[in-house]
């Protein structure tokens, strides 16, 4: 039947056949009509504040559900809409998805959105995002923009872009830090709120080798320079353990929650605060 072909063809949809030369431009064009079609939805994941357990923020995630090829990750078509220049609009849609959400959240609950190269480039870019905090009367304090170094060596005005939003009062987080390129000379030039350490640090921590010495010296780094450090992909409450044991002040990562729908971030959060303080409870109650 043509839902069991259906089915067939998204199994099919593995990374390597994805990553193939004719798929990719066969994606990128297909990308073009996403929007429209609304085949693109944005995800939000959980980041927690390690010292109270509480909801801090929720990270955007973009999905593209192809019609043909099911789910594809970011990672195989952010990179396609850079190129084609789709990440414009593409950026702008996350962007007013993620503040059009947060609308709902309660005030001490903030969102962050990724922003790539071209869109930081973007001579739009910051008055848009002045508009949507203005039109939706939000904090900018409750938005973060996450930029991976990658961005900054890609943009020769970034200092500038950044401290723009910083002087609006929207925080700025270096992404997957750890894994790029001049790493100490994008903390010399620039502010960032927040610093996210990469993470394929944080599952090498549990293991033997220098990732725990690394993440603690980040940690201390970011605590003099008077940034937040976010731990990325804390799976395991030995992860959890010894991202805090090094200093992290925040974490992220599929022990918390997986990214989950627009739809269900309301719920999580009220589930989530009444079982912080059910715990919080407890624990003061214990003799
Ligand atoms: P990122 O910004 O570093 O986002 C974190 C990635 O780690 C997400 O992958 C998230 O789903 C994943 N993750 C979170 N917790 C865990 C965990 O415990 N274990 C593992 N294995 N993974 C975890 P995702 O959603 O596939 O996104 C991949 C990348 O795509 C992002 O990395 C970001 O660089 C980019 N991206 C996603 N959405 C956007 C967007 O709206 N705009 C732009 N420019 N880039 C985006
Ligand atoms: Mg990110
Ligand atoms: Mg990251
Ligand atoms: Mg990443």
């Amino acid at each position: 039947s043509a839902k069991s072909e259906g089915r067939a063809q998204i199994a099919f949809a593995t990374e390597e056949f994805l990553k193939d030369a004719a798929m990719q431009k066969r994606l990128q064009r297909d990308l073009a009509y996403a929007i429209e079609d609304e085949q693109l939805h944005v995800a939000f994941q959980p980041i927690i504040d390690l010292s109270t357990g509480s909801i801090a923020y929720f990270e955007s995630l973009l999905r593209w559900t192809h019609p043909q090829f099911g789910p594809i990750r970011p990672d195989n078509f952010i990179a396609l809409a850079e190129a084609s220049g789709d990440i414009i609009p593409i950026g702008r849609f996350v962007l007013r998805e993620a503040l059009a959400n947060l609308r709902h959240w309660p005030e001490s609950i903030g969102v962050t959105v990724n922003v790539s190269a071209l869109q930081l480039g973007d001579d739009m870019l910051v008055s848009q995002v002045g508009q949507l905090l203005e039109t939706h009367e939000i904090d900018p304090a409750r938005l973060t923009l996450e930029i991976t170094e990658s961005v900054l060596v890609r943009n020769v005005h970034s200092e500038k872009i950044v401290n723009e939003f910083q002087a609006m009062g929207v925080a700025v987080a270096l992404d997957d830090f750890g894994t790029g390129y001049a790493s100490m000379g994008y903390l010399r030039d620039h502010t960032f709120e927040k610093i996210k350490i990469d993470k394929s640090f944080v599952s090498a921590m549990t293991k033997p080798g220098n990732s725990r010495a690394i993440v603690r010296a980040i940690c201390n780094l970011g605590r003099d320079l008077g940034a937040l450090i976010v731990a990325e992909g804390i799976e395991s409450e030995a992860d959890l353990a010894t991202t805090r044991a090094a200093g992290c002040t925040h974490g992220q990562g599929y022990l918390f929650a997986k990214p989950m729908p627009s739809a269900d971030v309301v719920t999580f959060i009220r589930t989530w605060q009444r079982e912080t303080h059910a715990e919080r409870r407890a624990a003061h109650a214990a003799p």
